[in-house]
């Protein structure tokens, strides 16, 4: 399968161009690529790649999520059933914010074509990117973010009309919002049902429009949400913010807008799981015979021992000391491992103690470690 083209570039326009220029450039390739005007074999394709580009980017939240999440936050990847990402995060039982459950109508985008009947509609579900520090996964907190999200208007209460009175049943499908035709063919009379053409299948019909909303029975509205990250969250996995999805239609809610949360690495710790990584030098000396040192932890310092005779590579665990369980349970530990560091500068002093030392040892007659190596090599 061919790459799928950026939306932007499809339309030929640039990632901050604004209504008027999506629409102009949508109309301009959309009378190109007609497949009744235009006969070349992919005109067909193009045609739908730009009807496609301007669905999302002619909807300012389609376009937001689009900017902040590619193509993985419009085609439904990782909405859907089998995605096994979905639940491996641990979602259940973390409160309300979190949804442990992640049902099957949940297509992403799209899929509204079908929806001709009069009933309220819910609207669909969102994704967006949310990025986090660190420790503020480690911890929680709590976050402020900006929404641009489609309210019912005040005005008219969804209806579009300027008042109850000026909306009317539909004269031509009689409210049903479907009209049924009938054909005559070779078979007899084939009868069909289509959504109706004066109405566009709500059934009803406005004679004045409310002045608020110009008709459309929603608002378009920039909102601040407060968003409380559990403690130990981890990239990947979602909090759900109800309501704040796409707008429902025939005055059915939004739909969810769900964040995933993606952790800013730490240029030190390294988060594994509920467990955090460290490496930590330590001298040859301190190694050798044995220390206690202060080692940063999330939660600060902790002093650890380091026993006699640590190898390079060692893990030494500090218990508990890792990230906080979201579900309440028992922390993470923090693991180190210790690598071993050799000093390049010696003073004349610390040079002779090391010479003083390899005299020691040569004159011991013990076996070393490089003579142990070659050893085994004679057998
Ligand atoms: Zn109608
Ligand atoms: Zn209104």
């Amino acid at each position: 399968m061919a790459e799928k083209r950026d939306y932007y570039e499809v339309l030929g326009i640039s990632k901050g161009a604004s209504e008027d220029e999506i629409k102009k450039a949508y109309r301009k390739l959309a009378k190109k690529y007609h497949p009744d005007v235009n006969k070349e074999p992919d005109a067909e394709e193009k045609f739908k790649e730009v009807n496609e580009a301007y669905e999302v980017l002619s909807d300012p939240q389609k376009r937001q999520t689009y900017d902040q999440f590619g193509f993985a936050g419009m085609d439904g990847a990782g909405f859907g059933n089998g995605y096994s990402g979905f639940t491996a995060g641990g979602f259940d039982d973390l409160g309300d914010i979190f949804s442990s459950f992640f049902g099957g109508d949940m297509g992403g985008f799209g899929g509204r074509s079908s929806r001709a009947n009069t009933g309220p509609v819910r609207g669909d579900d969102m994704l967006r990117r949310l990025e986090i520090d660190f420790m503020e996964a480690c911890f929680g907190t709590t976050k402020t973010i900006r929404l641009q999200v489609d309210e019912t208007c005040s005005a008219c209460g969804g209806s579009g009309a300027a008042s109850a009175s000026d909306i009317e049943t539909c004269k031509t499908c009689g409210g049903r919002g479907s009209v049924l035709t009938q054909q005559r063919s070779m078979f007899g009379v084939v009868q069909s049902q289509r959504v109706c053409p004066d109405c566009g299948g709500t059934g009803k019909r406005i004679r004045k429009v409310c002045p608020q909303c110009a008709g459309k029975g929603y608002e378009t509205k920039t909102q601040t949400v407060e968003v409380r990250i559990p403690k130990g969250i981890n990239n990947g996995q979602r909090l759900r913010v109800p309501g704040k999805g796409a707008r429902g239609a025939n005055g059915g809610p939004n739909g969810d807008l769900y964040l995933e949360i993606y952790v800013k690495p730490h240029d030190k710790f390294i988060r594994d799981g509920k467990n955090i990584l460290l490496e930590i030098p330590v001298t040859a000396v301190d190694a050798t015979l044995g220390t206690t040192v202060d080692v940063p932890t999330i939660n600060g310092e902790v002093t650890m021992k380091i026993p006699a005779g640590t190898q390079e590579g060692t893990q030494l665990r500090l218990k508990g000391e890792g990230v906080p369980d979201s579900r309440g349970g028992k922390p993470g530990d923090q693991l180190c491992t210790v690598r071993i560091r050799i000093d390049k500068k010696l003073t004349a002093k610390e040079k002779q103690l090391y010479e003083q030392l390899r005299d020691l040892e040569n004159k011991s007659g013990k076996e070393n470690i490089w003579e142990r190596f070659k050893n085994s090599f004679r057998n």
